[in-house]
């Protein structure tokens, strides 16, 4: 029987590998989430083979276990909206990283690690699977809405760094005894779980899916060592895929926000905004949908910039059938994908996906960026931070420093979002006040039906 549980093990390593790989790409993402479910599959399956499950009160408990996660996994996977993914991701993994946590703290209190190295990485996985788990609950609470505001402490870095300093040292007399008293273990659980706590509290809105892909990376370390621990090499793998990815994914973001890690935990953006826009120049001008209809109807190309207000409108359908209309009526059509457009990565590619926009149109900022003076039109949908130039000339503004997609050389520019509303950074956008921005006031759903009911009153 162990021969049968260590080859699916390794066939489920290759399959958590493939699907990574699948997910590389919008074209294979699918195949890659199918690959992935096919390897925990199997690798719960065989679980049932491993001869420390007897048949009692354990099989129970492990059957009741899946029936209720699964269950409310598939309906909460179900029911969740695209723009409520980034809080589904910080709980899920949350789960995670508490799982890891509560495997060391029940091997702890059973004395069963043994070893110096065991030991070690048992109390890392620990540590590290607590604070993953209670930052991702706060992470979900900001994101949900449910916590509004950035709480800070005072001296809040050197409070961190004492609390971690505490915490560590109560791992280490763990280490030292093998074999720790109950009070030791549930101190350090206690002071991990609020080291996750207080890290999170100060992070506003903004940095918040970089750190939750920070935990991400967290928990996949966390489950790693456990997996050393429990002498499970699935578990290693699996750690070590899940770690080195949300790794990479947190450089990414932050090198796309420009803001290095540590600029993220230790000086976190409130959301209480620092440019205030005052050096702005110009007024806010207001288009019609028959006006902006005919602005593109008539030119030769068309960039659109999709960013949040189209996933929350939900408009990227109405998007599409307008962008077609227009390519039907000669004008060349491309889109325009910022790094960070929305509130997760590949968030706007997957909702143009979603529509049937083909890849070969989408383009990211270092393709599309030279393009913009060539462009009539600059069509922004939702979107303001990642198109606001004072990133470029606004030393005092959070995002300063972050690449922009050029909206503002486009020779016309046209913004369809609902009023004044600021972007997720909470400042103002300087594009807004140029000479070439035109403001068309509305829900991007129906203002971009009223602009497809425009441009087919003037088809050829
Ligand atoms: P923003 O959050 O900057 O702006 C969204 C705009 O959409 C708002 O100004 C709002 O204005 C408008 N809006 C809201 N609802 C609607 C609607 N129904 N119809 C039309 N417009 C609407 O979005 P961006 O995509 O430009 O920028 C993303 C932000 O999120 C950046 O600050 C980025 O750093 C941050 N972020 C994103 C991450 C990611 O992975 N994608 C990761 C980390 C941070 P109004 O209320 O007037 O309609």
């Amino acid at each position: 029987m162990k021969w049968v549980i260590e080859v699916s093990y390794f066939v489920v390593a290759v399959l958590f590998i493939l699907g990574l790989k699948g997910m590389s790409s919008p074209v294979s993402a699918r195949k890659g989430i199918l690959w992935a479910g096919a390897g925990m599959a199997l690798a719960t399956l065989v679980t049932f083979l491993s001869p420390e499950i007897k048949i009692s009160i354990n099989l129970v408990l492990i059957l009741v276990a899946l029936v209720l996660g699964g269950s409310a996994a598939w309906w909460s996977g179900k029911v969740v909206k695209m723009t409520d993914m980034p809080q589904m991701v910080a709980i899920y993994n949350g789960m995670g990283g508490g799982a890891a946590a509560a495997i060391a703290a029940l091997e702890f209190a059973r004395g069963n690690v043994h070893g110096t190295v065991a030991l070690i990485l048992a109390s890392l996985g620990a540590l590290i699977g607590s604070v993953s788990f209670s930052g991702s609950v706060i992470a979900w609470a900001k994101l949900q809405g449910v916590m509004k505001k950035a709480h800070r402490l005072p001296a809040q870095n050197i409070v961190n760094i004492v609390l971690a300093l505490v915490t560590v040292g109560f791992g280490a007399a763990i280490v030292v005894a093998g074999t720790p008293e109950p009070c030791t273990i549930i101190a350090f659980f206690v002071l991990s779980l609020v080291l996750g706590t207080i890290i999170t509290l100060p992070i506003g809105g903004a940095d918040m899916p970089v750190v939750i892909s920070l935990f991400n990376a967290f928990t996949g370390l966390a489950v790693g060592f456990e997996g050393y621990v429990l002498d499970k090499p699935v578990l290693i793998i699996a750690g070590i895929v899940v770690g080195a990815a949300g790794t990479l994914l947190t450089q990414l973001m932050a090198k796309a926000m420009n803001r290095p890690i540590t600029n993220i935990l230790f000086q976190p953006i409130s959301g209480e905004a620092k440019g205030d826009g005052s050096a702005i120049e110009g007024s806010l001008k207001e288009v019609s949908g028959l006006d902006a209809a005919s602005m593109m109807r008539y030119a030769q190309k068309v960039i659109i910039i999709p960013g949040y207000g189209m996933a929350v409108a939900g408009a990227q359908h109405k998007v599409w059938e307008m962008a077609q209309l227009l390519e039907k009526e000669g004008v060349e059509v491309k889109f325009a994908i910022h790094p960070v457009a929305g509130r997760m990565p590949g968030h706007m590619n997957v909702l143009l996906a979603e529509a049937g926009v083909p890849y070969d149109k989408i383009f990211d900022l270092e393709e599309i960026n030279s393009e913009f003076p060539l462009a009539d039109v600059a069509l922004v949908i939702g979107a303001n931070d990642v198109v606001n130039p004072v990133a470029r000339t606004d030393k005092s503004s959070p995002i300063y420093g972050m690449p922009i997609l050029d909206a503002d050389k486009a020779q016309n520019v046209i913004v369809i979002k609902r009023g004044k509303g600021a972007g997720y950074s909470g400042i103002e956008n300087a594009l807004f006040y140029g000479e070439n921005c035109r403001m068309l006031y509305g829900s991007a759903q129906q203002a971009v039906a009223d602009v497809i009911t425009h441009v087919k009153s003037f088809a050829s």
